[in-house]
């Protein structure tokens, strides 16, 4: 039957409507779910405990389509780990990807939520290529569960810096959640998914208390800068960052991660260092430094065709000497700063790269 539905885009409750719609029991949805999501079994005659009338039911209203992965690149690194970058193609044809970074017992996720981007920052590739459409909480989901059963491995972190905005599409975003972060479910801790944006502020007030960590895109040191370069920064402005951050009940053990990319005499001088030093100290912040990565939006497929804004930016990647006095400076006032080896590089899944083409 071609109406069928799949399984993979209901919720908890959703599934339990229809598990009493259906004259079953509201549990019974719950030992579902956990036949999908814990067991991993995709065949409603193997659900041994559900009643052979409700495994007919749902056989003729579901099924476990999930996207397809068209296309992988391996990139070995030096120290013996590896990262890998999954094409992955939807129903309707639209093409997403995420990154799978393989570090010792970490084993993270670079999740898309949105096909291309609405943000348009200017030094990020996904950006420069538009915006096509949300992602379903399903779609989500199954980058998941096709990329562990790829790599056989259990995915231990989540971060949503592939491609799109999460919090622009925060419907799908929190229920894709709801079912990754479900101890009974697919069960990654919420302390191990970081929810990266660039800053929507009405959005991050919503989700402030739901204890995912959270990253923001800054990569600025004051509002001039950041209007160049993103420009949602119009509407929210760092004032508002600061703002937020500043006056959140925000848990201890959590601090907001600031991101900032450094780009070589744009944002890397020891000025902007000190910049951010005034605007966010001593606050409960850490900063994430990440080398620029450039990518190249004439030799695609993708920019044949392109909708986005294309943008000829001459950025570059800082000096390694920039980018250590930049650090040494932060944290000598004393922030907390992690410098993000930019992994996957090589194969185009770094930060910024991410466009949905080989
Ligand atoms: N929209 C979200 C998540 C996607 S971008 C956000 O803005 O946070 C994920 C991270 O990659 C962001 O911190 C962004 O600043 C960074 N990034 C984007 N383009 C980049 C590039 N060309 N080089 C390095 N990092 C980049």
């Amino acid at each position: 039957m071609n109406n069928k539905k799949s399984i993979f885009c209901l919720s908890l409750k959703e599934l339990e409507t229809f598990c009493i719609k259906n004259s079953a029991k509201k549990f019974n949805a719950f030992q579902i779910m956990k036949w999908v999501y814990s067991t991993r079994i995709y065949d409603f005659n193997d659900m041994t405990n559900i009643s052979k009338s409700l495994r007919e039911t749902l056989n003729s209203n579901f099924n476990f389509k999930l996207p397809e992965i068209t296309a992988s690149f391996k990139e070995d690194t030096t120290d013996g780990n590896y990262s890998m970058k999954y094409l992955i193609k939807l129903d309707d044809g639209c093409t997403i990807e995420s990154v799978f970074i393989d570090y010792g017992k970490r084993k993270t996720l670079c999740v898309s939520s949105q096909v291309g981007c609405k943000m348009l920052c200017d030094f990020c590739s996904t950006g420069n290529f538009g915006f096509q459409r949300n992602l379903t909480s399903s779609e989500i989901i199954s980058q998941i569960l096709l990329i562990e059963n790829e790599c056989k491995v259990k995915i231990t972190n989540i971060v949503f810096m592939g491609m799109g905005e999460p919090l622009d599409n925060l419907f799908e975003v929190k229920k894709a959640l709801e079912i990754i972060s479900d101890p009974n479910l697919i069960g990654v801790a919420r302390r191990k998914i970081t929810i990266s944006t660039c800053g929507i502020i009405d959005k991050l007030i919503e989700i402030r208390d739901l204890r995912y960590k959270i990253a923001i895109s800054l990569n600025a040191s004051n509002n001039y800068l950041r209007n160049k370069i993103m420009p949602i920064n119009k509407k929210y402005p760092i004032e508002d960052i600061v703002k937020f951050i500043s006056c959140g009940k925000y848990f201890g053990h959590n601090k907001i991660t600031l991101e900032y990319v450094l780009i070589k005499d744009f944002n890397d001088s020891i000025n902007n260092a000190k910049e951010l030093i005034k605007l966010f100290f001593p606050q409960n912040v850490k900063f994430n430094l990440i080398p620029f990565n450039k990518f190249d939006i004439k030799n695609t497929e993708l920019s044949k065709t392109a909708y986005g804004k294309l943008t000829e930016n001459n950025y570059e990647r800082t000096s390694e000497t920039a980018y250590n006095n930049f650090q040494d400076k932060l944290m000598k006032a004393g922030f907390v700063v992690t410098i993000r080896h930019s992994k996957a590089q090589s194969i185009y899944g770094g930060c910024g790269q991410l466009k949905g083409s080989l």
